[in-house]
């Protein structure tokens, strides 16, 4: 499965007539919030922006509906998203009423944007029940879906009303949609897929997807234990899931009969505990001692992964090369991310999750092609699985 039809060719708000009336908008506003309970990456609220602007031009009245964090059905007073209202009312410099509960709802001024409260303080939300749905859906008189980041999950607010009122997809979910297709749909080449980070199960499938497109796949983080292991270089203490083993070999094989490179790190940083201030050292890969944890990419390897970027056309990264996170554990990320800033020529799309948040800590945003909004759901789509949330949207 390389690509998947189902994803494209949906309307969007530009395809159909929606002056002057009423929407029901889901955007995707589960952003980070620090221990103070204020906003650390805005990101997700900034990229919301021109449907918001499309949609004030068209004199609509607007009813937001987004998530935020994991309030599991019940009202939890710092998952609000009264700091989200305030940004976005700063960035658009209008003022935005916060409805507590959406049956609440009665005719306001066109002008005043709505922001409905965090749909997730209703157990219905991910129940995808359809009563509530229906309510939701009562509000407007169109479904606007710009929520890519949500778009994996079929929930009431994502999926559940597009049963009941004209659904189409937002500026934001369609660009992601596009860039993201044309990735999977003759890239330029050659392609080049980064994949690291930690969560390995959920990157295995992305990967099977990758080797049929990508001519060279690089991994390194966490991901680096499962091929290392699999490649048989070392790691007799890691406990890794039998399963993950098997799959890398698998990809491993499957390489070679597609005359893909996958790329693992030569050499790599190792500490003996998982911790910040642990002391550590650049080894070979096949020299790791039994009681050593990978932390990072080593020196070589990043010098061959830049190689490697330099004749890239194509480049595609999810998921960081170490443990980003702590200062002696950066370099791999940093490194790289700083020398796929500088490339000239070269279409550069990040997969959304940390990998986008350190793009964003270093400054590196504006370098590069398409940062994507989703995580889970990029990560979804380049497997090639349908997104319910996109699905179900009206056929173009
Ligand atoms: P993911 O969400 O799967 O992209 O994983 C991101 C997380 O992976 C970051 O928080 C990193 O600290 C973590 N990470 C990257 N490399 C390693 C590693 N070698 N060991 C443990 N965690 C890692």
């Amino acid at each position: 499965m390389v690509n998947n039809l189902k994803n494209i060719n949906k309307k969007t708000i530009q395809d159909i007539n929606i002056n002057k009336k009423r929407i029901l908008l889901r955007t995707d506003y589960n952003v980070p919030l620090d221990t103070n309970g204020n906003i650390s990456d805005d990101i997700r609220i900034r990229e919301s922006l021109p449907t918001l602007q499309y949609l004030i031009e068209n004199e609509c009245k607007i009813y937001i509906c987004s998530h935020l964090g994991r309030p599991n059905g019940k009202i939890i007073k710092k998952l609000s998203l009264k700091p989200v209202c305030k940004r976005l009312s700063e960035l658009l410099n209008k003022p935005i009423n916060l409805l507590n509960m959406h049956n609440e709802i009665t005719d306001t001024d066109t002008d005043t944007i709505n922001m409905l409260e965090n749909v997730r303080f209703n157990k219905e939300e991910e129940e995808n029940n359809p009563n509530f749905a229906r309510k939701l859906s009562n509000i407007a008189d169109i479904f606007v879906n710009d929520a890519f980041g949500t778009a994996h999950r079929a929930h009431a607010s994502t999926t559940g009303v597009t049963k009941f009122i004209p659904s189409v997809a937002g500026l934001l979910f369609s660009k992601e949609i596009k860039i993201l297709n044309s990735l999977l749909d003759k890239p330029e080449k050659p392609f080049t897929a980064i994949i690291g980070g930690a969560k390995v199960s959920d990157k295995i499938g992305v990967l099977d997807n990758l080797i049929n497109i990508a001519q060279n796949i690089i991994i390194g983080g966490g991901m680096a234990y499962t091929f290392i292991k699999a490649e048989k270089l070392i790691l007799k203490n890691i406990d890794i899931a039998d399963n993950e083993i098997k799959h890398a070999k698998y990809l491993i094989e499957k390489s070679k009969e597609l005359n893909i490179t996958i790329n693992l790190p030569k050499d790599v940083i190792v500490t003996k505990e998982f911790q910040e201030n642990a002391k550590f050292r650049n080894v070979a890969s096949n020299n790791i001692k039994t009681n050593e944890l990978i932390m990072d990419i080593g020196d070589e390897s990043i010098l061959k992964f830049k190689d490697i970027l330099n004749n890239s056309k194509t480049i595609l990264w999810n998921g960081p090369m170490g443990v980003f996170e702590w200062k002696n554990f950066s370099n791999g990320t940093y490194q790289l991310a700083n020398h796929l800033s500088n490339l000239k020529n070269v279409t550069t799309v990040i997969g959304g999750g940390s990998t986008a948040e350190v793009f964003g800590k270093l400054n590196l945003e504006n370098y590069i092609s398409h940062i994507s909004t989703g995580g889970g759901a990029t990560l979804e789509f380049l497997e090639g699985k349908i997104l319910p949330g996109y699905a179900s949207l009206l056929n173009n």
